[in-house]
């Protein structure tokens, strides 16, 4: 799944792309994908694009007032279509068309979480509001160095309305960078490992971004190369000499170095132990 550093690359590329261009009406190829209904794509059509940024995993196109959001969910992709294009696409949620501009088309090839796309009159926030404070922002810090919050480490980097923008990749290498177990809680840290966390999610976040920013174009299927730890379980720890770990929780794998992360110790599956009780 696309999470922050992708998304930020990629609005910084379509910023360059569709600044100040004029937004056409787009083709909804799928009727699922527009989750408002009011106001009508058509009603925003012909404004112009003043700039193209994000907010946690959203991308948002700033109109002049109204905006239109994209979330690109678990398989959800993008294509710059240059020369633009105008003909249907097999997996095509909706193309957006602009001015003597390439068109973007947001397509998917994921079966469970759809892309999608919103249209927010001025003023109005949409899913935007269910977010909690960017990865980079005083307000996360301070969460971070204050809260005595008991849910799991890696569940509420995952959360969005905790922090926008991290998913279960990069809270993997977070956690790892950060030296904490993905089962840890907030609550039981010393300042010193709180402001660790902090750290930690800035640097591989800002690593990523930079990564990311080698990219051209829109969005690939195959996002290669991401991670150090997730994904990578059984290889060598890149920090040590430990073989990295995984665990199931809650249908996921967690992947996480015993030594760097546990004291050594190996991480139960949840649901396994439960069954064997
Ligand atoms: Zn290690």
């Amino acid at each position: 799944m696309p999470e922050l550093p992708e998304m930020q690359a990629l609005a910084e590329r379509l910023d360059r792309m569709y600044g100040q261009a004029r937004f056409l009406q787009p083709q909804v190829l799928q009727f699922s994908g527009l989750k408002t209904v009011s106001p009508d794509p058509s009603d925003v059509a012909g404004r112009t694009v003043t700039g193209v940024g994000r907010r946690g995993k959203f991308l948002v196109l700033e109109l002049g007032g109204p905006r239109v959001l994209v979330h690109l969910s678990q398989g959800g992709r993008v294509d710059i279509e240059d020369p633009p294009k105008v003909t249907g696409k097999k997996m095509g949620v909706v193309r957006f068309l602009f001015e003597n501009r390439p068109s973007m088309l947001v397509k998917e090839f994921g079966t469970q979480r759809k892309a999608g796309w919103w249209v927010l009159a001025e003023g109005d926030d949409g899913p935007l509001t269910k977010l909690g404070p960017d990865p980079f922002s005083n307000d996360f810090e301070e969460f971070v160095k204050t809260s005595d919050d008991r849910r799991q480490l890696h569940n509420l980097l995952k959360d969005q309305r905790t922090v926008a923008g991290i998913g279960r990749g990069f809270a993997d290498d977070i956690l790892h960078r950060a030296r904490l177990s993905p089962f840890g809680k907030l609550a039981t840290l010393d300042l010193e490992q709180r402001l660790g966390l902090v750290n930690a999610t800035r640097e591989v976040l800002t690593e990523a971004i930079g990564r990311e920013r080698e990219r051209t174009g829109g969005l690939p299927t195959k996002l290669s190369g991401r991670f150090q730890v997730h994904g990578a379980a059984d290889s060598e720890c890149p920090a040590c000499a430990d073989t990295l770990a995984s665990v199931s929780f809650e249908g996921n794998l967690l992947v996480y170095c015993p030594s760097c992360q546990t004291r050594g110790k190996r991480l139960a599956d949840r649901r396994l132990s439960k069954l064997l009780k």
